[in-house]
């Protein structure tokens, strides 16, 4: 389409244009959401195997000689929680391409927290066999202990869906917009409707005169890349009632 080219607003005063220059750019496409599911999986499968590696440290079975057993232990747990993060990324990524229904409370929540389900897995058993095991020296358990409760702490807020979107919003976003050019900033969770001026060049949301790039596309793109809300200003500006807005 002819909005998706780079362009940035013409106006009669050259300094205005110059102050409201902006760098439009093309959404990426939606993914995949099965690949990015499956991928999720496999990086969870890695993090809970790397926690038994830690166990299999602490309790004496393995030694990979780098460092003593605490640094070893400590390098098992970061990357544990390495694959839990991106795991988890890539599962609220498929979220927002293909989100669940929220009829059911509860089954909402805990598809769309997943991440934080698989984060208690990857820390808790080797938190509770550490505090249980009367062969580890005190040093070892309390900074294993700190280190495996900030991996939990971390992995579990970057794990939480801070921003879902049920299949029921998605589908009344595309009944209102269809194939209609959204457009967004680079961070936050709204998208903002795009109007034209009488001579067909767009005017963007007040809300937007801070951001110098913007990206365009359609609202499908825009909640799979975290834009799940509808600016407020907008839904004002233009009537919209029915989607969930933010400002
Ligand atoms: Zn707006």
């Amino acid at each position: 389409m002819a909005e998706q080219k780079k362009k940035t607003i013409v106006s009669a005063d050259s300094d205005e244009k110059l102050k409201n220059a902006k760098t439009v750019k093309p959404a990426k496409p939606v993914g995949n959401a099965s690949g990015l599911r499956v991928g999720a999986v496999i990086l969870w499968v890695v993090a809970i195997a790397f926690e038994v590696l830690a166990l299999l440290v602490l309790l004496g079975k393995i030694n990979i000689h780098i460092g003593s057993s605490l640094v070893q232990l400590i390098i098992f747990l970061v990357l544990d929680l390495i694959c839990v993060i991106i795991g988890a990324q890539l599962w609220k990524k498929a979220n927002h391409i293909q989100p669940a229904s929220e009829k059911n409370k509860f089954k909402f929540w805990l598809w769309n927290n997943m991440g934080v389900v698989v984060c208690a897995f990857a820390f808790i058993p080797f938190i509770i066999l550490l505090l249980t095991n009367k062969n580890v020296d005190k040093k070892t358990k309390t900074v294993a202990l700190i280190a495996a409760l900030v991996a939990l702490v971390i992995g579990g807020a970057a794990s939480y869906d801070w921003n879902p979107i049920s299949v029921e919003e998605q589908t009344a976003a595309e009944a209102v917009f269809g194939e209609e050019q959204v457009v967004w900033a680079p961070f936050g969770k709204v998208y903002h409707i795009v109007d034209y001026d009488a001579a067909g060049e767009p005017v963007y949301c007040s809300s937007l005169n801070q951001s110098d790039t913007l990206t365009i596309g359609t609202v499908d793109q825009a909640i799979a890349a975290g834009r799940t809300r509808l600016c407020s200003f907008c839904a004002k500006r233009h009537n919209i009632e029915g989607l969930k807005t933010e400002e």
